[in-house]
């Protein structure tokens, strides 16, 4: 079944006399439970897309349907609840607050959400979604205490704390190195195996869209290719690997003492 569903999706930005065309009739369906990556160069669109898809901006023409619900044209309200309670959302620079604790970043979302447990479940649900990315014993950092990988494990806790059915992920490993980039797309790739959440991948590295299961490319304001991952990436797999190997920046084994060499 289909979760989304978009149709000839335009979005126009309008400074002084100039339009940008940021969207030029993007039609695409995902479905429930898929992992689908979005690539496309700088500009392309990708960024303008997703803040439509996650009832952040509307289009300027076009439908989007959601779980059966046209949603194109729901008034600000009933998009901001329907956002809350569906959609999670990671950004490549995590979005986190400066001086807040993790725990407290993850119960932020669910103080909007009516639906939200009182203080003490809020607390232990934000603990146990901490615990589950592997961030127990860093619940009370703040983010300044934290390293770019743990910071964006605090953003993935976060989006998940309204059990969202869409995970939209902009360029999540944009600023992290390769590896802790393996470590992201682990969560990631768990996430949409054993819990069958929908995510939507933004990025503009080809390398990080191979762990998704199909990419659609985008180039000025349209879909280019929608093609399926023939050979999908395993980031558990690859994480275990770089885990067996020694860290990049470990000391090197001592040189063997310098002879002394005669004048
Ligand atoms: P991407 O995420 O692929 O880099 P964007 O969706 O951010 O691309 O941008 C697509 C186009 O729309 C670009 O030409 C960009 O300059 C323009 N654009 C994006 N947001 C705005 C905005 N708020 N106002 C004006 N132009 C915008
Ligand atoms: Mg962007």
């Amino acid at each position: 079944m289909a979760l989304l569903e978009v149709t000839d999706l335009r979005r126009e930005y309008v400074l002084g006399d100039v339009t940008v065309h940021a969207l030029r009739g993007v039609t695409l369906s995902i479905e429930q439970g898929s992992f689908v990556s979005i690539v496309g160069s700088s500009g392309s669109g990708k960024s303008t897309l997703m803040n439509i898809l996650g009832l952040l901006d509307r289009p300027s023409s076009g439908r989007y349907v959601l779980n059966g619900e046209d949603v194109s044209t729901i008034d600000p309200d009933r998009r901001a609840r329907l956002r809350n309670q569906k959609i999670g959302f990671v950004f490549q620079n995590f979005n986190l607050l400066p001086r807040t604790s993790a725990v407290e970043q993850v119960e932020l979302p669910m103080l909007y959400d009516p639906r939200s447990p009182a203080a003490a479940a809020r607390h232990e649900r934000a603990l146990k979604l901490l615990q589950a990315v592997g961030l127990g014993e860093r619940a009370h950092h703040t983010p300044s205490q934290l390293s770019g990988g743990q910071q964006q494990r605090v953003a993935i806790a976060r989006s998940l704390v309204n059990e969202p059915e869409l995970l939209l992920a902009d360029e999540p490993t944009g600023n992290l190195d390769s590896r802790t980039s393996v470590d992201v797309m682990e969560l990631l790739q768990t996430l949409n195996r054993e819990q069958g959440i929908t995510i939507i991948l933004i990025t503009h590295e080809p390398d990080i869209a191979a762990y998704s299961q199909r990419v659609v490319t985008v180039k000025d304001g349209r879909v280019l290719s929608d093609t399926p991952v023939t050979d999908q990436r395993d980031a558990k797999a690859e994480a275990a690997r770089l885990r067996a190997e020694p860290e990049d920046d470990e000391p090197a084994p001592p040189a063997p003492a310098k002879e002394a060499v005669a004048p």
